[in-house]
């Protein structure tokens, strides 16, 4: 499958139109943003390391019967995926506070939270993506019903719950994550975009040390290597 013209340029990938109408072709760029694109930097290698994480995490889903919208890997750092329209909300879900959790609401950094928390955040940087409710989402149509919030925050749920398991048997706490949901021709609701280090917070378990986006957010260094370290545990068996 060949990339035409360019459809759409996001922060961390570029989607470009095929021969197929209902196919597009997302390539992970290795730009790093953060602070709704006030910090900007550039890692060689990034976009091909979260086109593989990313990959792996959707297959993972996949296996426990998610639908996603990726239906092949193409090269190192790009997917072949189904269209979609993506439903402009960013579902979070956390474990542990941090983050815009802490800054809001004064939770203690590293809190466990009684239950994991599932938050909408309305996709608009213009806004700052500003936390919704549900009221929001439905008076604003950023979802069709109520129906449709219920099974966003399901699948949130559901994602939350395989991934943590999954990712403390390697040694790492899934702290938070945000993820994106788009609809199909057929209506079906399908996980869509990435998660990878970029849109999750990993913490190793034995020695806390951040693997994720937050090393960049927080000029700590080691930005490539947290994100190899976090492939080569996803590759553990
Ligand atoms: N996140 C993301 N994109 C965003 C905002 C947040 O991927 O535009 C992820 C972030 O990496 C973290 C989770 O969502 O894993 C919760 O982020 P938070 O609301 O704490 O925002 P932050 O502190 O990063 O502004």
């Amino acid at each position: 499958m060949e990339k035409k013209e360019l459809l759409y340029e996001g922060k961390g990938k570029r989607l470009y139109k095929t021969e197929d109408d209902e196919q597009l072709i997302s390539v992970f760029k290795d730009d790093l943003t953060a602070f709704n694109a006030q910090k900007i930097g550039n890692e060689e290698g990034k976009g091909a390391l979260n086109c593989k994480i990313s990959t792996q995490l959707f297959h993972l889903l996949e296996s426990y019967g998610i639908k996603t919208h990726l239906i092949k890997t193409i090269d190192d750092s790009s997917q072949l995926v189904k269209r979609v329209d993506i439903i402009p909300l960013e579902v979070v879900v956390r474990n542990i506070a941090t983050g815009s959790l802490t800054k809001r609401l004064g939770i203690k950094e590293g809190t466990k939270l009684p239950f994991s928390l599932v938050e909408f955040y309305y996709k608009d940087d213009s806004l700052n993506d500003p936390l919704v409710n549900d009221e929001h989402c439905l008076m604003m149509g950023l979802v069709k019903s109520e129906s449709d919030l219920e099974e966003l925050k399901r699948l949130g749920r559901e994602i939350n719950s395989i991934l943590k398991k999954f990712f403390e048997q390697r040694g790492l706490n899934l702290v938070d994550f945000k993820i994106e949901f788009g609809v199909d021709k057929e209506g079906n609701i399908l996980l869509s975009d990435e998660i990878s280090p970029d849109s999750c917070r990993f913490w190793d378990i034995k020695t806390n040390e951040k693997l994720d986006k937050d090393r960049f957010r927080q000029g700590l260094g080691g930005v490539k290597m947290a994100y190899e370290e976090v492939l080569k545990r996803i590759l553990e068996k």
